[in-house]
């Protein structure tokens, strides 16, 4: 898919000539624009299954950090795109926004242009990997759509961030990531997550292949980083 044409965008703002300034703005850059004045209708719009969610920060009742937090919990929205808007004075809040798995952050106020450039580079990442396809190596089976993991065809259950991870290195085989490069790559920009949760993450990855031998795929290179080789 190219272009934002097809692209819809949920706008969570209570503010009504806020919300109108966003949701024209972004009419006019090509995308779809659903609104939504709480948290609410928030979850009642979810269905319509937008591609990114512009959220407000300051919402009456459920506060727009408290909702981010809960759609990162939610299996269907786990990985959806959102950008917090905040006000000027919050950003020391922007913490606990990244912690609640915030993509990014606009403050306002903002220009037409900042709105825009930020939406498209969201969705740009949130493109880069790959959905709806199945991804086989040697007898490991990854739906990404689905969220399934099956190896040599019996289903299995994998943590969320393991499933990321693991997505990962399927589409990314035969190479050394840093760290850092995983955490950018399957964290995103949460520049608040420390290193060692990678260690951590691959450790439980790993336990859960070991049963099945697939665990040595899963290669520490020295001083370097990891690797999914599928050669082992
Ligand atoms: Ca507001």
């Amino acid at each position: 898919m190219t272009g934002s044409e097809s692209r819809t965008i949920l706008v969570v703002e209570d503010e009504a000539a806020i919300r109108d300034m966003l949701s024209f703005t972004l009419h006019r850059g090509g995308y779809t624009v659903i609104e939504a004045a709480d948290t609410r209708e928030a979850i009642e719009q979810l269905e319509r299954k937008p591609d990114l969610v512009l959220l407000d920060w300051m919402l009456p009742g459920i506060s727009g950090v408290e909702f981010a937090r809960r759609l990162r919990q939610e299996e269907a929205t786990r990985h959806l795109p959102v950008i917090m808007l905040t006000a000027r004075g919050e950003e020391e809040s922007k913490l606990k926004g990244f912690e609640a798995g915030v993509d990014d952050y606009i403050t306002k106020p903002f220009s037409t242009q900042e709105l825009l450039a930020r939406v498209k580079a969201i969705l740009r990442r949130s493109q880069a990997q790959p959905e709806n396809e199945v991804i086989e190596i040697n007898g490991l089976e990854l739906d990404t759509a689905g969220h399934r993991l099956r190896i040599d065809g019996k289903p299995m259950d994998l943590g969320p961030t393991e499933f990321r991870l693991l997505n990962f290195f399927m589409t990314h085989p035969e190479r050394v990531y840093s760290r850092d490069q995983l955490l950018d790559q399957v964290w995103g920009d949460n520049v608040y997550i420390e290193d060692r949760t990678v260690d951590v993450h691959i450790r439980r990855l790993r336990k859960a292949l070991e049963p099945y031998g697939y665990d040595r795929h899963v290669q520490t290179v020295r001083g370097a980083g990891y690797r999914f080789s599928k050669q082992v």
